[in-house]
């Protein structure tokens, strides 16, 4: 699920040790500059490079940094590990010699996952279960739109969630419970240590237990004194069981806390939402709010903790279609926005479970023949989606008039938001909302939708950490074996996000909504600015059409520029599809935060390359 960006490489051999990386070399034939790529097992995020030389074997690490990229302590940073690689197979920059001769992995074998890997992908799975009660599709959509966040509270809380872990018991009582019962070697236990703010570590060996200090360095890695730095007590663990690392033995199995392994009891249905659609975690979500640095207070809202992620925890209590005008209270001073329909209002939704905060459209006048017809059209397409990045429609109310009730995004549209918050709002955090975009936009193209209307007004905000796309009023369901929609006369048409096709042949594709988002990710990284801005909506055709595009707005990186200008191919054929779009965004936002704060708060500490050698 995480990508690893180095799964392409044909040198690279995942998780394997430092003899078997030597192995491989010696069986490759052990010529100058012939080299492999392995996973470190120390560092998340980062690598080893294998290097032979005089039939010399020479290892280099290499760190993942606090901006995303990788470099060999002391060397130039690279935005990728293929890049690294790259790099110096032309210029051996401080190396022994250039990288000559890749020593590619043998077809029969898979690349190998490590152990942390392994551990990773269940932890974070039995995390998002328990913290936000959420299963299958919903879960799926948690941890791809917010896997950097997740493996960073993770990495830094799930020691907690280790049946191993004491919390805080002094020295007298860890011997106490690891005496009682069997007490084979290498039995252990991990306490906090009493006033020092790290760990310690109490091993069984011959009936007798020895303690340890887990050493913390000032970047906050951990070790044993002299021993292997890592980023979690969880991974020194995980070590420690491979290698004594300085103990007087492995450790073998826990001394069990029988708190930590307690089942913990299931959340209530439905949650009731406070300010920014955020719900605090209910009590019975104990992995995530034992810790002080997992609870919201000090951490940034995440989708998850908010109800619009998932309000079908009870299907039949919310997802109702027709809504009694009585379980309905409008606010109708607070007027959400407005339309040629009529106007949104801000609501609350009684249901049995307890209340919930909606966005009503309400149609003006119901005369309007036309109008209702197509607020209904829009209600049937919103009804057939369910998506957390979609706004869901909840139900219609017919009462004086046609009501269109949907889950409320607050924090509203995306130019308007960015347009007032230039100074605060970082780009990572433009990253992440328009990933969840395009995971939004990859499930329309899978239930065969087209939008018609993708825009950065058209992006909903609950809070500035979530996005929802809205506003279904153009959108069509495309049949089986048709992929566009054909319209018989142009209409009142957003002709700046529109592509070529839509505007020569009237033809509209999930092809021709990833032009859009192009445009929609081009406002976003210019903080709410106007496309073309002062062109007119026919002076852009002829732009296109003779092969012009968009600037880079000034605060865009590189990779995102990239990308949607990759949206904007002008021939239908060779555009990425959101299944595309989506895979490059994710890979963007997961290289961008989350691990990359972790490994990089630690890298400053080995400032030399380092290389050792072995026969
Ligand atoms: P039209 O379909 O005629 O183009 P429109 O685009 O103006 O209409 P909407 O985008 O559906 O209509 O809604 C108008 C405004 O109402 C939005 O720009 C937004 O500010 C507000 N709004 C709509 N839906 C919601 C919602 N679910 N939560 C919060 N605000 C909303």
């Amino acid at each position: 699920m995480s990508i690893d960006p180095a799964v392409d490489l044909p040198f690279f051999y995942g998780s394997i040790s430092r003899s078997d990386a030597e192995q491989n070399l010696k069986l490759a034939g052990m010529a100058d500059g012939l080299f492999l790529l392995r996973q470190c097992l120390r560092s998340l995020g980062g690598y080893v490079l294998s290097v032979v030389w005089n039939l010399e074997f020479h290892h280099y690490t290499i760190e993942k940094q606090l901006n995303g990229t990788y470099c060999i302590p002391g060397g130039k940073p690279h935005c990728g590990p293929g890049e690294l690689c790259e790099f110096y197979s032309k210029d051996a920059d401080g190396l022994v010699c250039p990288l000559r001769k890749p020593c590619l992995r043998p077809a029969e074998t898979p690349i190998k996952t490590g152990v942390f890997d392994k551990m990773r992908e269940n932890m974070l799975r039995e995390y998002v279960k328990q913290t936000w009660n959420l299963e299958g599709e919903s879960m799926e959509q948690a941890i791809i739109s917010q896997a950097p966040q997740l493996e960073k509270l993770i990495a830094t809380t799930a020691h907690e969630k280790m049946s191993w872990y004491h919390w805080k018991i002094n020295r007298e009582e860890g011997e106490r419970r690891l005496y009682s019962g069997a007490q084979p070697d290498g039995k252990f236990l991990v306490r906090d240590k009493e006033g020092a703010g790290s760990f310690a570590l109490s091993v069984m060996y011959g009936k007798t237990v020895y303690h340890y200090q887990v050493i913390q360095d000032k970047s906050g890695k951990l070790s044993m004194p002299e021993g292997t730095k890592f980023d979690t007590i969880w991974q020194l663990v995980e070590y420690l069981k491979m290698k004594p690392d300085g103990l007087v033995t492995v450790l073998s199995e826990a001394c069990i806390n029988g708190k930590t392994t307690e089942k913990t009891p299931s959340l209530p249905a439905t949650r009731r939402s406070g300010a920014n659609g955020y719900t605090p975690p209910p009590r019975a979500a104990a992995f995530a709010l034992s810790t002080t640095n997992a609870s919201p207070k000090n951490r940034d809202i995440l989708p998850m903790d908010c109800d619009g992620f998932n309000p079908y925890h009870n299907p039949n209590d919310i997802k109702k279609f027709n809504i009694l005008r009585e379980q309905l209270m409008m606010d109708e001073e607070i007027e959400l926005g407005s339309g040629n329909f009529g106007c949104v209002k801000k609501g609350v939704l009684k249901t049995e479970a307890g209340q919930i905060d909606v966005a009503v459209k309400v149609l003006k006048s119901d005369n309007e023949k036309m109008v209702r017809e197509e607020m209904m059209r829009e209600a049937e397409i919103m009804h057939q989606l369910s998506n957390p990045f979609i706004v869901r429609m909840l139900g219609l109310c017919h009462s004086e008039s046609l009501m269109l009730v949907m889950e409320m995004a607050a924090a509203g549209p995306l130019n308007k938001y960015l347009s007032t918050k230039k100074d605060s709002v970082s780009v990572e955090n433009i990253v992440n909302l328009m990933h969840q975009v395009s995971m939004g936009m990859k499930y329309l193209e899978e239930k065969n939708f087209v939008h018609r209307d993708l825009a950065a007004r058209n992006v909903l905000l609950v809070n500035p950490q979530f996005a929802k796309i809205s506003d279904f009023g153009l959108s069509k369901a495309l049949g089986a074996d048709n992929n566009y929609y054909k319209a018989r006369t142009a209409g009142k048409w957003p002709l700046k996000w529109y592509a070529p096709e839509c505007i020569n042949f009237h033809k509209f594709s999930s092809k021709s909504d990833v032009w859009s988002y192009g445009i929609t990710m081009w406002e976003a990284f210019s903080y709410g600015g106007k496309p073309y801005k002062k062109m007119k909506g026919n002076e852009v055709t002829r732009y296109i059409e003779s092969g012009g595009r968009l600037e880079s707005p000034p605060a865009c990186p590189e990779r995102m520029y990239t990308l949607m200008k990759e949206c904007w191919t002008h021939s239908l054929e060779e555009r990425p599809d959101f299944k595309k779009v989506e895979e490059s965004m994710r890979s963007y936002h997961y290289s961008i935060c989350g691990k990359a704060k972790l490994d990089g708060a630690t890298a400053a500490d080995e400032p030399t390359k380092q290389t050792e050698r072995r026969k």
